[in-house]
């Protein structure tokens, strides 16, 4: 099956790379592993993500009590940005990824940081949870598509309104006050061998 010739590659040139890789059939798999992996008394945080919104992580992490910073649940904007910071000290960090190369590299578009700080420092364990329709290219192409598919349907996604990308479906390469890709992330190596585990799931999942 070509989806799994693709992961098989995949996962080793992500190895090679210091991350972990867990291949899954399907979003149910990768869930239930994902809760037989993390200890019921782990802290955990998680990242602005459609994947674990299809995923239903998150709610089966709370009905079983498990501590969780959920920003989602915060009063105003300030608690928002306050819980945002202690999820780089929660013990586990639950992700998707804007990309894969086919190289092995994590590209990421963030609006604040926060995902990417988290990703990339702060939380002892990482879980990334990815579609394997994430895998677009070379690390070139990777960037081209997050920037240029991906960044402009989430402004449609979060209703932006004066962004070059809601008017015209295309990026515009903004500065605009309401601009949500502030920040460009190439992961092209874990420093900790084995701190980010990747989910790499095959069917399609997130944008
Ligand atoms: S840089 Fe601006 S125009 Fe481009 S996708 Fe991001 S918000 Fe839209």
């Amino acid at each position: 099956m070509y989806q799994e010739k693709l992961a098989a590659t995949i996962t080793k040139r992500l190895e090679r790379r210091n991350f972990d890789v867990i291949v899954c059939q399907n979003r149910q798999e990768a869930k239930q592993k994902a809760l037989t992996l993390i200890p019921a008394e782990k802290t955990v945080a998680f990242g602005g993500s459609m994947t674990l919104v299809e995923m239903d992580l998150i709610s089966a992490l709370e009905e079983r009590q498990q501590p969780v910073i959920n920003r989602e649940k915060a009063k105003d904007l300030t608690e928002r940005h306050q819980l945002m910071k202690q999820s780089l000290l929660a013990d586990y960090y639950l992700t998707s990824v804007n990309g894969i190369s086919e190289e092995g590299m994590l590209v990421n578009i963030d609006n604040v940081g926060n995902r990417v700080a988290a990703m990339t420092y702060g939380p002892d364990k990482v879980f990334v949870f990815a579609g394997i329709n994430k895998i677009y290219g070379d690390l070139e192409t990777t960037l081209a598509i997050v920037r240029g598919k991906t960044a402009p349907q989430n402004s449609f996604r979060l209703n932006l309104q004066q962004t070059p990308c809601v008017k015209t479906g295309l990026c515009g390469d903004c500065l605009k006050e309401e601009c949500i890709c502030n920040i460009v992330s190439v992961m092209r190596r874990s420093a900790l061998p084995k701190r980010i585990t990747i989910f790499l799931i095959l069917e399609e999942l997130g944008i």
